[in-house]
């Protein structure tokens, strides 16, 4: 497993469990233990499954894709019932099939406009300290930056409006807001 001290995709369970597992993310540089508020707000204890280095830029946007990809199997929160998707323990090789898209049992996402168009990724934009912000990369190249302190889902909404010309009102758009619940307060291995 990665150092937790480094940015990393996270899958938690409860202890001794066969039930669902949570798949989040903890973007920070500096935690002391890499484990804070593990079980905090948790009666059961937490086991960590897995950790995946994956760097800063792109942390949250495989976050929100293994989120999407993985909708068929959402219990709650971030909470997934996935384990039957999991060869022999292998929660690395999983977590990329899932990211690569190639996973067996997996949903596509994807956001494409009207005109073909299609969000190829975002990436999160750090500059020296300064307040994070999200950019949307378009298939043709063409890039939103939303400015700090917008969410990624809401750099999205913009993108896909003002980009992709889809309808603020149309189902593509709209899911964009119903991301899965992060229960921060009561449910966190880490900040992001
Ligand atoms: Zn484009």
């Amino acid at each position: 497993m990665v150092n937790p001290a480094v940015p990393h995709l996270y899958v938690v369970a409860e202890e001794g469990g066969e039930g669902p597992v949570k798949f989040g993310i903890n973007a920070s540089r500096d935690s002391a233990t890499g484990r804070p508020g593990l079980n905090s707000g948790n009666p059961r204890r937490l086991e960590v499954l897995h950790r995946q280095r994956i760097p800063l830029a792109d942390l949250r946007w495989a976050e929100w894709l293994i989120h999407q990809r993985l909708r068929l199997y959402h219990e709650r929160g971030e909470w997934f019932d996935v384990r039957r998707l999991v060869e022999n323990g292998d929660w690395e090789g999983f977590v990329e099939g899932v990211l690569a898209g190639t996973a067996d049992g997996i949903e596509e996402w994807s956001l494409r406009g009207p005109t073909g168009h299609e969000l190829a990724r975002m990436e999160r934009v750090s500059e020296h300290g300064g307040p994070r912000h999200f950019r949307a990369v378009c298939e043709c190249g063409f890039d939103m930056d939303g400015g700090p302190r917008l969410s990624m889902p809401t750099v999205q909404k913009l993108f896909a409006v003002q980009h992709l010309g889809l309808d603020p009102a149309s189902p593509a758009v709209r899911a964009l807001g119903r991301q899965i619940h992060h229960q921060r307060a009561t449910d966190d291995v880490g900040g992001s």
